[in-house]
């Protein structure tokens, strides 16, 4: 473990914050799901795509759980399970899935795009699934494009497998010179209403999202194109997409009425709005937001916050639970930082916030245990032991299944983390 103390200078030079955070970097034992579990909102997102996860028994159990099982309908991923003889070498692992894939289309004509998801079987035994997506691709194009990415275990954390998706689409978005904005992250479909909604009445018509809500429906592309992240874990799609000439938009993330109304003012801001123009048409949506979070504040102000790495929401998440609720930040795990995106997130956390990049999971949970938190954000493996120690926690992968983002929603996320809080206390009667 190393522990850095970042003065001013060296996270200025970084792009980041004018404040020093401690930023412990942790390398050891994780305990985070594997990106095979992003599949469980992405499907929903685009009905029209299938997931094909190529992989063990183990990869389907998981999805197959995550997902909820669905006996009466055609669910929309599935996994092609490399047998003994794929991993030995015996069979030709490529023959078989074509094999797979032609059984897959001729069942489900209704597939417009299949995913081809690695897995950590599939990279043990250096499965070219990229090679495999180009052909199958051309023998299934046009009615069917077969795009690839890894959803494997090895070194990344469930919400990277988001980001392997929408970066392996970047590459299929068409290219436009139209001046627009792209929204990018996977956000609840009502959710996204009512931030495009948003985005009409100030004027910006040209609103596009990636993944959109159809596989086939890709959004335009250029150096005219204004990228806002609607997710904190999207590095490589970010990188993708400047790779094709668009511009990152600097900005916080939209949870809860602050992140929200800085998220939607520099979107105006990169279209060359000024604040006080946007300001207006924010302002009661701004108010029923801070209405709604204010029921909570009572329950949540004081309380001491320990969030583990998990979900890369959890820097968004401290600043939102510290500046909105007032709730105290003990630490911030991250699974990666990626000071870019977070640039204006750590601009906004307390200078005496100690962040911690990376997991070793026994001494987190020895500082946990140390410092005995108020509430602890968590993945699901640790959640049941810490509250058997008396601790209260709330898990991290309820907060991506949930619609948290936008000012109608930053009462609920703020009750989210209330909950569990009034759960102890009414046990402790
Ligand atoms: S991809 Fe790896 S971590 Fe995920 S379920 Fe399969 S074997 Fe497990």
């Amino acid at each position: 473990m190393a522990l850095i103390q970042q003065s001013d200078a060296a996270l200025q030079a970084s792009g980041g914050c004018a404040q020093p955070l401690t930023l412990l970097r942790e390398r050891g034992q994780r305990e985070v799901f594997c990106g095979l579990t992003s599949i469980v909102w992405l499907h929903r997102r685009m009905p029209d795509a299938f997931f094909l996860v190529v992989g063990s028994r183990t990869c389907a159990h998981l999805v197959q759980s995550a997902a909820g099982v669905m006996i009466f309908a055609e669910p929309r991923f599935g996994t092609a399970i490399l047998g003994e003889r794929d991993l030995a070498g015996l069979a030709d692992a490529n023959d078989e899935l074509d094999r797979v894939v032609e059984q897959l289309l001729e069942r489900r004509p209704e597939i417009r795009t299949l995913f081809l998801v690695g897995s950590c079987p599939s990279e043990v035994i250096k499965l070219d699934l990229a090679n495999a997506a180009q052909r199958l691709s051309r023998r299934h194009l046009p009615r069917v494009r077969v795009v690839s990415y890894s959803g494997s275990g090895i070194e990344t954390t469930f919400t990277q497998g988001e980001d392997n998706a929408l970066a392996a689409m970047v590459p299929l978005l068409p290219h436009s010179e139209e001046e627009s904005l792209l929204l990018v992250g996977t956000m609840a479909d009502q959710v996204e209403d009512q931030l495009c909604r948003l985005f009409r009445q100030l004027g910006l018509s040209r609103v596009h999202t990636l993944p959109p809500r159809c596989s086939t429906d890709l959004p335009p592309v250029g150096p005219d194109t204004r990228i806002l992240l609607c997710q904190p874990y999207l590095s490589a799609t970010a990188r993708a997409l400047q790779g094709r000439g668009a511009q990152l938009v600097a900005a916080p993330y939209p949870l809860g009425v602050e992140g929200t109304t800085a998220w939607i003012q520099a979107a105006a801001g990169a279209f060359g709005l000024a604040a006080n123009a946007v300001q207006p048409h924010l302002e009661a949506a701004r108010q029923r937001g801070h209405q709604a979070v204010a029921r909570y504040r009572d329950q949540l102000e004081g309380k001491r916050l320990f969030l583990l790495p998990d979900s890369q929401l959890e820097i968004p998440l401290a600043r939102f639970l510290h500046q909105e609720c007032g709730m105290v930040l003990q630490e911030v795990g991250t699974p990666y930082l990626d000071r870019l995106l977070m640039a204006a997130e750590l601009a906004q956390l307390p200078t005496t916030t100690t962040i911690s990049e990376g997991q070793h999971v026994d001494r987190q949970l020895e500082r946990v245990r140390a410092t005995r938190p108020d509430l602890v954000v968590c993945g699901l493996g640790l959640a049941n032991p810490l509250e058997a120690e008396g601790m209260a926690t709330k898990w991290s992968i309820e907060l991506v299944f949930s619609p948290i983002q936008g000012y109608e929603q930053a009462g609920d996320l703020a009750e989210l983390f209330a909950r569990p809080l009034a759960r102890r206390q009414r046990l402790h009667f």
